[in-house]
């Protein structure tokens, strides 16, 4: 594919090579902006474990251009509506208490993240990309004090016009959105197993709920299971979770230098999970022998804006969530979309970058905190914490059509609003 030569007046570097900031360098790329990528790690690498792609990141993966490469990695099939059962840990009981309404437009995925970071990597241009590269501060330029430089761990620099910090949840680039005043991390007092499991497996061990087609939450108290289909069928993903509910968020010391995943012995499962059902006994024999064990962390409280200057923050870095809700890495391809139009916009230039980003802030700031809240909402339900009591009557009602609005979203509108912003503040001409 022929795209357009760089035009633009600035340049731009991208901070972290995950699924955000792949996306995010490939689509300003695309559109034109000069764009390195710098990794802290030696190459790009994603975890054993499955992705859900909602209805909304689907749509705009496609916007980009990106679904074609993604489907090539999976039977195209798999991409369909995709509706969660949900059951009732404890009982014995195979029956679902509830199956999520999906629309048939409403096409999802689920698929193993290294699987979809290939499918990334195979369209992105590698002379851009730089290895080893572990962002440690930005400061401003002596020669051009508009423009930044990038301290890197091994003494190197780089000098750019606008650093986009795509690095993660642990963000180095959000000290200096934040400029230093805090961390804005948080443990989320909630922890997860991973498992990816042969169905045949599953079923040889007696599990009984039908996993192999569509998603699975299996709900208790404080605790729950979420299931998908990968390959096919072929794998399931499963995730257990075991949240504290007598600590808010936010409360408690952060030990950045502890390992945040680690190797547990099975018996740890076991014990975590005492008393479920035959479903979950069965499932948990089929856990690997040592899982890995995620205390999940979040961006908390949120941030105001996700943009300094130049500098700008995108995914995890700018809004790490609970996984309630499979939305997290949604919401940092939706930031990559909105961030690679408005500066790729014929508009926008050197002297307007800082308006620009002001832009796209405005815009997704509120759209991924919905998120953030929607996706601590639904863990509280699925664990049986939900307003409305922990009876089948009450988590119908409590679940509702909670992804209706993550799912149901028009960017295009969302990218309307702010160029018009854009327009009334004057920094786009207004005849347009
Ligand atoms: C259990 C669990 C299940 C989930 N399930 C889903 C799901 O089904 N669907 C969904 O949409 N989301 C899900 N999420 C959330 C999703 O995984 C994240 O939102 C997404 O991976 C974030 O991507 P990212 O690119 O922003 O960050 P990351 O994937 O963390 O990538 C950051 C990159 O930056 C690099 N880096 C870090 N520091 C530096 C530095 N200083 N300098 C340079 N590079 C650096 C890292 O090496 C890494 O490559 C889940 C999360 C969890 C914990």
């Amino acid at each position: 594919m022929v795209y357009p030569c760089p035009k633009k007046d600035f340049q731009v570097a991208v901070v972290g090579g995950g699924v955000c900031g792949l996306t995010c360098a490939i689509a300003l790329h695309r559109a034109g902006v000069p764009v390195q990528l710098f990794e802290a790690a030696a190459k790009f690498g994603e975890i054993g474990a499955g992705i859900g792609v909602g209805p909304n990141a689907v749509q705009t993966l496609d916007k980009l251009g990106l679904l074609d490469a993604i489907l090539r990695k999976v039977n195209p099939a798999e991409l369909k509506d995709r509706y969660f059962s949900f059951y009732e840990g404890l009982s014995d009981s195979h029956e679902a208490i509830y199956r999520y309404p999906t629309l048939p437009e409403d096409k999802a995925l689920g698929i193993h993240r290294a699987a979809f970071l290939d499918a990334l990597v195979d369209v992105f241009d590698p002379s851009i990309a730089h290895f080893n590269k572990r962002c440690m501060s930005i400061t401003g330029s002596q020669t051009d004090p508009k423009r930044l430089v990038i301290h890197f761990q091994d003494g190197t620099t780089h000098e750019v016009d606008v650093v986009l910090g795509a690095d993660g949840v642990k963000s180095s680039v959000r000290d200096f959105v934040l400029e230093g005043k805090d961390r804005r991390l948080a443990f989320s007092h909630t922890v997860a197993y991973r498992g990816l499991i042969p169905w045949t497996q599953l079923q040889e061990a007696g599990f009984k709920i039908d996993a192999s087609e569509q998603p699975v939450c299996i709900m208790g108290p404080s605790k729950h299971f979420i299931l998908f289909p990968i390959k096919d069928g072929a794998i399931i993903n499963v995730v257990a979770f075991a949240a504290r509910y007598d600590i808010p968020i936010g409360v408690g010391e952060v030990n950045e230098k502890v390992q945040w995943v680690e190797a547990v012995n099975k018996d740890v499962l076991f014990k975590e999970y005492e008393g479920w059902g035959p479903d979950v006994e069965a499932l948990l024999k089929c856990m690997p022998d040592k899982p890995g064990k995620w205390s999940i962390h979040v961006v908390h409280p949120p941030l105001e804006s996700y943009v300094k200057g130049r500098i700008a923050l995108l995914g995890d870095a700018a809004h790490a969530m609970l996984p309630h809700m499979g939305a997290g890495a949604g919401q940092g391809i939706e930031d990559a979309y909105m961030l690679s139009r408005l500066l790729g916009h014929p508009e926008t230039n050197t002297q307007n970058i800082e308006a620009i980003l002001e832009a796209y802030s405005r815009v997704r700031q509120p759209r991924a905190q919905m998120v953030w809240e929607g996706s601590r909402y639904v863990g509280r339900v699925y664990d049986l914490h939900g307003p409305s009591g922990p009876t089948s009557e009450g988590l119908r009602k409590d679940i509702g059509e909670v992804w209706g609005p993550v799912w149901h979203h028009n960017i295009e509108a969302d990218l309307e609003r702010a160029v018009a912003s854009l327009r009334d503040n004057g920094t786009f001409a207004t005849s347009h």
